[in-house]
C-alpha cells in the first residue's frame, strides 16, 4: 500500500511525509520481566509512493545485515524518495540476545520463520502477528535477510515461483533488480521454507511479493565484510530503483545473473572441523561436479572423517571457512546449472 499524502501510520503512530522516524511496537513482557518490542525504523520519501518493508534476524544468530542496514538508514535521503523504507534490523530479540535460531521459550512455535501469521500468544506468534498486521500488510515489496551463521557465507536470492497470478514473476523481477548473481527460482509453498514462512506468507496469502536476501557471513575479515555490505546497500537501492521510489543506474547488476532450481547442501555427515578448499573470495564461483570442496578433520584425532565433493556441475552459493561443524551444520552450497537453470543479463534470458 504505497504512502499517502499525510506519509503514513505505524501501530498509531504517524510517520509524515519527508521523515525518518523510530517506532517502536510493543509486544508482550518475556518471564524475566522485560518488555520486548519490535523497533521498526520507518524512512518516508518527500513524495507519496511505494513501500519496502525489510526484515532481518528473523533467527537470532542470523544478524549480519544489520550493518548495512544503519548504513541505508543514514544514507538514503528522504527528499529523493517518492515512496517509504520500513526496516526491522531486529525481528527477533529473545533469540539475537543468546545467538541462537529461535526463540528460547520451550513453546510450540520456536522458529519465527515457520510461524506466519503468528496465530498463537507465544512471543513469537505475537512479535510475528505485529509484523504482518502492520508492516508486511502495508507494503508493497519485502526483502526478508538471513545469514551470519557463524562459519558460512552466503550469496544468493530466494524467489518463490509457485505464488498465484504475477506474482513469482515480480518474486523475481526484484530478486534479480537486487544484484543477486545467484537467484534460486523455486516453489516455497510446496518445497522450502514452506507456506507458514515469511515470503510465502506474503506474496500467496497478502498478495505481496519479495525475496530473501543472503549476502556474505560472519567472520571472513574486514575486505569481505565490506565488499557484502556494499552488496547488500546497492541492492536494497536496486530494489528502491526498479520500485520507482529512487533513482538508480543499475551499475550494481553483475555481468550475468543465475536464474536456478535445484540446490544442493553439501553439508557434512559427520562433526568435525571443516578444511576449506574454496575461499570466501570464491564464493558463486563455477565447480565442477566431483570437485573438492572441503574435508571435514576430526579434532580429536587429526584423522580425515570425510570428503565433501560437488555433486553437480554449478556456483558454490556458499562457503564455509574453517571452523567446527555439527553433522548437517553448514560447509558448501551448490546452484546447480542444469535444465531448469537460466542465465540472465540486465533483466533478459541470455544463453
Ligand atoms: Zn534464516
Amino acid at each position: 500500500m504505497p504512502t499517502s499524502s499525510i506519509g503514513m501510520t505505524i501501530n498509531g503512530t504517524r510517520v509524515g511525509l519527508d521523515s525518518k522516524e523510530i517506532v517502536e511496537i510493543p509486544i508482550t513482557t518475556g518471564l524475566n520481566g522485560t518488555a520486548i518490542k519490535l523497533v521498526v525504523h520507518a524512512i518516508v520519501g518527500a513524495e507519496p509512493g511505494p513501500v519496502l518493508c525489510i526484515i532481518n534476524t528473523i533467527h537470532g544468530g542470523e544478524w549480519y545485515a544489520i550493518e548495512p542496514l544503519r548504513k541505508i538508514r543514514e544514507t538514503l535521503s528522504t527528499s529523493d524518495m517518492a515512496g517509504a523504507v520500513l526496516i526491522v534490523p531486529v525481528v527477533n530479540p529473545a533469540a539475537f540476545a543468546l545467538d541462537i535460531r529461535n526463540v528460547p521459550d520451550q513453546v510450540d512455535s520456536p522458529d519465527m520463520n515457520r510461524i506466519f501469521p503468528g496465530p498463537l500468544t507465544s512471543t513469537g506468534d505475537q512479535i510475528i502477528a505485529a509484523l504482518t498486521n502492520e508492516l508486511i500488510s502495508q507494503s508493497d515489496a519485502l526483502i526478508d535477510f538471513h545469514m551470519g551463521p557463524k562459519g558460512a557465507a552466503f550469496t544468493d536470492a530466494l524467489a518463490g515461483s509457485d505464488f498465484p497470478g504475477d506474482l513469482s514473476a515480480r518474486c523475481l523481477e526484484l530478486a534479480l533488480a537486487f544484484g543477486s548473481p545467484i537467484v534460486r527460482h523455486s516453489p516455497m509453498i510446496g518445497g522450502f521454507p514452506g507456506p507458514k514462512s515469511s515470503k510465502p506468507y506474503a506474496a500467496a496469502v497478502l498478495g505481496i511479493p519479495g525475496f530473501g536476501g543472503e549476502v556474505g557471513g560472519a567472520g571472513f575479515g574486514p575486505k569481505l565484510d565490506q565488499v557484502w555490505h556494499g552488496r547488500t546497500i546497492r541492492g536494497i537501492h536496486g530494489v528502491l530503483g526498479s520500485m520507482g521510489v529512487i533513482d538508480v543506474n543499475n551499475d550494481h547488476l553483475p555481468e550475468k545473473q543465475l536464474v536456478y532450481r535445484s540446490a544442493h547442501r553439501i553439508n557434512p555427515r559427520v562433526g568435525g572441523i571443516l578444511r576449506p578448499e574454496l575461499s570466501g573470495f570464491e564464493m558463486g564461483s563455477e565447480v565442477e561436479k566431483g570437485q573438492l570442496l572441503g574435508t571435514m578433520i576430526s579434532p580429536y584425532t587429526g584423522e580425515t572423517l570425510e570428503e565433501l565433493r560437488a555433486p553437480a556441475n554449478g556456483l558454490a552459493y556458499y562457503v564455509g571457512r574453517e571452523h567446527p561443524v555439527y553433522p548437517g551444520g553448514w560447509a558448501f552450497g551448490l546452484a546447480e546449472i542444469d535444465d531448469d537453470a537460466h542465465w540472465v543479463a540486465n533483466g533478459e534470458a541470455v544463453h
